[in-house]
């Protein structure tokens, strides 16, 4: 389809009178890497959250190949085809990464939480829940309780959920948050290896992976594009030099 895959126009976020997000536009191309960076508090969760529907915009329109999402919940939004990777303080200390990923796979089907105790209706899944868990390297790690996995490997548990939904979009909030060098390159190959040319939305604080994933950035700030286009303009650009000096 020509266009861009997500569209927001015009999306506004107001909490008690404060524009958190005030009049957005937003174009994603089909199959790219569209990162949002910013200064702290320049409203990138919030966007983040309307593109997801867990925020309601208090204007504005957001679409998925011309489908209107605004004011539809997470769980549908999911299902139309934009899904975020889960925080890791949503996953089960106790379960497994394979229990995680095949719960995510019957929630797709909307088995859900029905099938929950039903080891043999859960077994359905079990395949191709191996083969997520394979693509984001925890095959090895299938079987131990998600609490006590390290912390890079909760991360990447998190993106086999989210894949899990087979998105259109795949939105990554802050993929290499709190991670050191290693995890953070690990992370880097590991994003470029399993979106298999699916489009990405990312938030990262990160340049150097903004630098290797992003085919193009949008810079907000108070709430409002400062600057959007290739990486390589963006960083020369003076106002987003100025607004990360705390101008
Ligand atoms: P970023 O992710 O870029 O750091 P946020 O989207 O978290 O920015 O926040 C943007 C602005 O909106 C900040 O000033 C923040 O304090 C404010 N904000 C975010 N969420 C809320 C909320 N639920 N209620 C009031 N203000 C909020």
């Amino acid at each position: 389809m020509d266009g861009p895959v997500l569209r927001a126009r015009g999306l506004v976020k107001e909490f008690r009178g404060f524009r958190a997000v005030d009049g957005v536009d937003l174009d994603v191309a089909e199959g790219s890497v569209h990162a949002l960076v910013g200064p702290n508090g320049a409203g990138k969760t919030t966007l983040f959250n309307l593109l997801t529907g867990f925020l309601r915009p208090s204007a504005g329109s957001v679409r998925l190949e011309g489908r209107e999402l605004a004011g539809l919940s997470p769980e549908r939004i999911a299902r139309l085809g934009v899904a975020r990777s889960f925080q890791i303080t949503s996953l089960f200390a106790e379960l497994t990464p394979r229990q995680h990923v095949e719960l995510a796979l019957a929630g797709r089907t909307g088995l859900g939480w029905r099938f929950w105790k039903s080891d043999r209706a859960l077994g359905r899944f079990s395949g191709r829940a191996d083969e997520l868990l394979e693509r984001v390297g925890l095959a090895d790690h299938a079987h131990v309780p998600a609490a006590s996995l390290a912390y890079g490997r909760k991360r990447a548990l998190e993106l086999a959920l989210a894949l899990a939904l087979d998105p259109k979009v795949l939105l990554l909030d802050e993929p290499t948050a709190g991670m050191g060098v290693e995890d953070v390159d690990r992370t880097v190959d590991l994003v470029r290896r399993v979106r298999d040319g699916r489009t990405v939305v990312l938030v990262e604080h990160n340049m150097n992976v903004v630098a290797s994933l992003a085919d193009r950035v949008t810079v907000l700030q108070h709430g409002r594009v400062l600057a959007e286009g290739p990486y390589a303009e963006i960083r020369r650009d003076p106002r987003v030099v100025a607004a990360y000096l705390g101008d």
